[in-house]
């Protein structure tokens, strides 16, 4: 396990024990790290039962990146509470497009819709960097989760894959505007997992099948093996690495024909 004893993250995400950010916090909490959560008002009661789980918890305040206003209360709540402490790890594991995203043909989803997915998904990773960034020490690295639908076609994720793409643009660009002083942004693209905001995607089991049969891993992910790469991409162990994206996937992004056709 690796040493991150002293060091404080912000972890955006978490909504239930199934959440990859609470796998998430949890390898960070054994690795010694104090914990500071920003969550969504609708999953309170699941997070306040959680944070019993995990002493490390330092802290946990609302937060809807939907809203530029929203976004900074969760970093006003903590800085009145911890004067002058700051992170030096920001997870952002966040995704949501409203459920008509997926209900209709993708020529015909509304721009509303559309923009309620690429504000909360994609561009709430500039959002919550323009907010954190007084309260990041030097070299602070950031983790946003990303889906390999942003560079290939993958039936009903529609929208999503979008966001994705823009995501990992954003993580591009903000590794780029904020390298010069030392912080790093990276993205994991994680292969499915059962999770709240994967059973919004239609068909989600069946892609969940198809993963196991053809990864070079024969097998999904979990989402302790995402967490694992999370924790290393928070350490000094990954210094030299930022802007870009990294597949925890069991090896599926590699292949192209599925390994079915065989049979
Ligand atoms: P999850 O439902 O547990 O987490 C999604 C989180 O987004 C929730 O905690 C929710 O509160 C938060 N969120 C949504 N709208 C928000 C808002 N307006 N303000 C603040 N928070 C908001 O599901 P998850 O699968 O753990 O998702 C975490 C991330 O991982 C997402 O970005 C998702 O797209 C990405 N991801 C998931 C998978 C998968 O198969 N589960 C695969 C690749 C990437």
């Amino acid at each position: 396990m690796l040493d991150l004893k002293g060091k404080t993250a912000f972890v955006f995400g978490v909504a239930s024990e199934d959440s990859i950010a609470w796998a998430i916090c949890q390898q960070l909490a054994a690795a010694g790290c104090t914990l500071y959560l920003g969550y969504q008002k609708r999953f309170m009661s699941r997070i306040f039962k959680l944070k019993d789980q995990l002493p490390s918890i330092g802290g946990f305040y609302p937060l809807d990146v939907a809203e530029d206003a929203s976004t900074k209360e969760f970093f006003d709540a903590f800085a009145a509470e911890h004067p002058g402490k700051k992170a030096d790890i920001l997870v952002h594991a966040i995704g949501f497009a409203p459920r008509t995203c997926f209900d209709r043909p993708i020529l015909f989803v509304e721009d509303a819709d559309i923009n309620t997915a690429m504000t909360i998904s994609a561009n709430s990773l500039q959002r919550c960097l323009k907010h954190a960034l007084p309260y990041l020490s030097e070299g602070s690295s950031t983790i946003t989760l990303t889906y390999a639908a942003s560079t290939r076609y993958v039936p009903s994720y529609g929208i999503m894959s979008m966001a994705k793409a823009a995501l990992e643009c954003w993580t591009r660009e903000l590794a780029c505007h904020l390298g010069p002083e030392g912080h790093r942004v990276n993205a994991i693209s994680s292969g499915p997992i059962r999770t709240i905001a994967a059973s919004g995607i239609p068909g989600f089991d069946n892609i969940l099948n198809h993963v196991a049969s053809n990864a070079p891993l024969r097998r999904n992910v979990t989402q302790s093996d995402v967490a694992g790469t999370t924790l290393w991409l928070a350490s000094p162990l990954s210094a030299g690495v930022t802007g870009q994206v990294i597949h925890v996937d069991a090896g599926y992004s590699i292949t192209m024909v599925p390994e079915t056709i065989m049979e």
